[in-house]
């Protein structure tokens, strides 16, 4: 089947959620279709190659999802880069602007071996704020970013450019 349409029809448009204004596009439907899931997860594996990374590192918390899946069928781990002030021990922190404030995602500072081709995953890819600074986690944390990938990206909101050289892969872009 097509990817994209798979992940269109597993995706539902929120009016006015978490604000006014914003249509908030909810992809549980797709996670929670056994077939889509399973299509999506092995359409990203077959895209970079099962081979080609060590490791898969997950935003917190959509991205765990993904990431958690794409590393079991690929027979390699899964590092959790997680919200500030969620992980036990020593971490490595990044910030990135929101519209009002910011935010912090943080990564433990052994997480990865020099070297090790990590790649990165989220649910969707909007301002490329979170994405930025994850990926930035990764290489600070000595990790050869292979790829960022997500399910969906918002066009609109410039991600994709803000990431600029690094390139993205999107089953679905709207
Ligand atoms: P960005 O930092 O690119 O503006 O926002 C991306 C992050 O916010 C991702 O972690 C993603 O899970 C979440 N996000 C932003 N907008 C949406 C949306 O419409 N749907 C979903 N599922 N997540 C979103």
């Amino acid at each position: 089947r097509d990817l994209a349409a798979v992940v269109a029809g597993g995706t539902i448009d929120v009016p006015d959620f978490p604000k006014p204004g914003i249509v908030f596009k909810d992809l549980m439907p797709l996670f929670a279709d056994g077939r889509a899931f399973r299509e999506v997860v092995d359409g990203i594996v077959a895209h970079y190659g099962p081979d080609s990374f060590d490791v898969v590192a997950g935003v917190e918390a959509r991205g765990f999802v993904v990431a958690a899946a794409i590393a079991y069928a690929a027979g390699v781990g899964v590092v959790p880069v997680r919200k500030a002030g969620k992980l036990p021990r020593q971490a490595l922190s990044a910030s990135y602007e929101l519209e009002y404030g910011e935010a912090t995602l943080e990564v433990h500072e052994d997480a990865f071996i020099a070297g090790q081709r990590v790649l990165v995953v989220d649910d969707v890819l909007a301002t490329g704020g979170t994405a930025g600074a994850a990926l930035e986690l990764v290489e600070r944390g000595g990790g050869a970013v292979v790829g960022f990938t997500v399910l969906m990206e918002l066009a609109f909101l410039k991600g994709r450019e803000r990431l600029h050289p690094r390139t993205v892969h999107a089953l679905l872009t709207v």
